[in-house]
């Protein structure tokens, strides 16, 4: 498969104080605006939410976990009834992440070798080894319009000579995933490792990009390293993404790393973070998070976040909301998603919005003051 075939990245607009662009992804399941929010959808669902109602905040694309959905139902299921699109009824762009990340932190982990990782699935116990082929004929299975070739993705405080022997390890890797590629409908990408080693990243950043990826991702980031640490390794690492391809900053929501990483170049990221907090009562608004339990909005009129145009803001009042988690009721998880989802869609569409003008440095300047960017 030529690079790029089944994805084509146009950008549109770059901003002229920053690295931050902005632009349109055409995948083989329609297109999406960059920069891009995914929201996860671990099991082939995004919790409590119909497809139609995430869609219809803004959604633009959902990441779902390989490692999941191999264990249960099994790709084969998935591949037997038509593939993911078709699955889980959610007819636009879709990625799926190698598995690397779970397998490495949900499975207890038997051996890792340069051949394979093996290791007990969390489920059963069963023995299961997960090599660069086997992530990618699970992918291939499970027929997502982006995949990622398996990568060792070792925690943020691990020792330098681990994260150097991961480095060596995810470049074999991805260059195996990407032979074992074959599908010409979807698009697989290289992952950069490194921890928090400059010269590690750029050792990574420079393998993986000689094998000429369609898109690069950054990862081995947002896993335990300081926020000033990330902004540092995205300094080094995404100048050296070739510029005309898309970047992806795997596992990142939070608003103000987004930010950051947008104002370094990053075109696309996904994070479980909307819906993880909306579950546990908490909701992002452009005057900081609410945390809806909190006694104060007991008999509260007000909306979750006054300027929100979604349904959940046009209807319902934090009493209620807050009514809702206290008694254990199912909606309240639910509507507090649901605001979240649109939320992240509203603030990648204004920095979208702020790069097509050229007022990204401002937009950039006035939230680093707001009371959003505190963190959840
Ligand atoms: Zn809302």
């Amino acid at each position: 498969m030529p690079a790029g075939s089944a994805l084509r990245f146009e950008i549109q607009a770059e901003d002229t104080n920053t690295q931050a662009r902005c632009g349109v992804v055409h995948t083989a399941h329609g297109t999406f605006e960059t920069p891009a929010f995914f929201p996860v959808a671990t099991q082939a669902t995004v919790k409590g939410i119909l497809p139609e109602l995430v869609r219809s905040v803004g959604t633009q694309g959902l990441l779902v976990n390989s490692y999941h959905l191999a264990l249960r139902p099994g790709a084969e299921v998935v591949a037997a009834q038509g593939g993911l699109h078709r699955f889980m009824s959610w007819p636009h762009p879709l990625i799926t992440d190698s598995g690397g990340f779970q397998v490495f932190s949900l499975g207890s982990l038997v051996r890792v070798s340069d051949d394979a990782v093996l290791f007990r699935s969390h489920l059963d116990g069963t023995l299961i080894e997960w090599s660069p082929e086997h992530a990618v004929r699970t992918q291939q299975q499970l027929g997502a319009d982006i995949i990622m070739a398996l990568d060792e993705c070792p925690p943020a405080n691990a020792p330098r000579d681990v994260i150097a022997t991961a480095v060596r390890r995810t470049t074999a890797w991805a260059r195996r995933s990407k032979h074992a590629h074959r599908r010409d409908d979807q698009a697989i990408f290289g992952i950069v490792q490194g921890g928090i080693y400059p010269d590690l990243r750029e050792r990574s950043a420079r393998e993986i990009t000689e094998l000429d990826f369609p898109g690069y991702a950054i990862g081995g980031l947002s896993v335990g390293e300081s926020h000033d640490e990330m902004v540092q390794m995205l300094d080094v690492t995404a100048p050296l993404l070739p510029h005309e391809r898309l970047r992806y900053l795997m596992g990142v929501g939070e608003p103000r790393d987004v930010l950051e990483a947008v104002a370094r170049g990053v075109d696309l990221f996904d994070c479980v973070l909307p819906t993880r907090n909306g579950r546990n009562g908490q909701a992002w608004t452009w005057g900081g998070v609410v945390r809806i339990r909190n006694s104060e909005h007991r008999c509260s009129e007000l909306p979750l976040d006054p300027t929100c145009d979604c349904t959940v803001c046009r209807r319902f009042s934090r009493a209620y909301l807050r009514h809702l988690f206290m008694a254990g009721e199912m909606l309240g998880p639910i509507l507090l998603s649901l605001h979240n989802l649109r939320f992240f869609a509203v603030f990648m569409a204004r920095i979208r919005e702020a790069i097509r003008r050229g007022t990204f440095a401002r937009f950039h300047q006035s939230m680093t003051a707001s009371p959003l960017l505190s963190k959840a």
